[in-house]
């Protein structure tokens, strides 16, 4: 993993957990990493409310109280990590082996105040299908993303089609046109 991504991937692992995703890959090698035990769902449950609201704060650029009332919750730890020595230093914001509600509290926490602050280099959007209450994490050069998922981009195309051309049918059935 690299580590210079580091808020990177703990936003993405926050835009997971609020999605209610499967663990992927990435959030176990991280909890992994930092001997954190996958949370269990009471721990989830406790924890998704503010989450998700801090998540939906950072895609739609504020309000900023979610953020704090979160950091005020689970205030982060900051410090400065090798993993004993062997790995590239990077920061912590929560110790490793910590319990899983408030390691996660906190990094999580950390990680969407950098963000809506306009570091690093990811952003956080709201999925713009229709009835898609997805977020996701934007890391294209141009900030350009608008869907969580292919399917949710592919379904939007098609429906934008159809409604085009259901238009085109009705402009041409009142004016009695059809050569166009
Ligand atoms: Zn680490
Ligand atoms: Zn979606």
């Amino acid at each position: 993993m690299r580590y210079v991504a580091y808020i990177g991937n703990l936003t993405r692992l926050t835009v997971e957990l609020v999605n209610g995703d499967d663990p992927s890959d990435l959030r176990r090698e991280f909890l992994d990493q930092h001997s954190i035990d996958e949370p269990p769902a009471a721990t989830l449950a406790e924890l998704l409310p503010a989450l998700r609201e801090a998540v939906a704060a950072v895609a739609d650029s504020g309000p900023i109280e979610p953020i704090n009332l979160l950091l005020e919750k689970y205030p982060p730890v900051i410090h400065v990590s090798t993993h004993d020595q062997g790995g590239e230093p990077h920061m912590h914001f929560a110790r490793d082996g910590e319990s899983p509600a408030s390691w996660l509290g906190r990094s999580c926490a950390a990680a969407l105040a950098h963000v809506i602050c306009g570091d690093p280099d990811v952003t956080v959007g709201r999925c713009q299908a229709d009835g898609c209450a997805r977020f996701y994490v934007d890391d294209s050069r141009n900030r350009s993303r608008r869907f969580c998922s292919k399917t949710c981009a592919s379904r939007t195309t098609v429906a934008a089609h159809r409604a085009r051309r259901r238009t085109r049918l009705r402009d041409a059935d009142s004016s009695g046109d059809f050569s166009s």
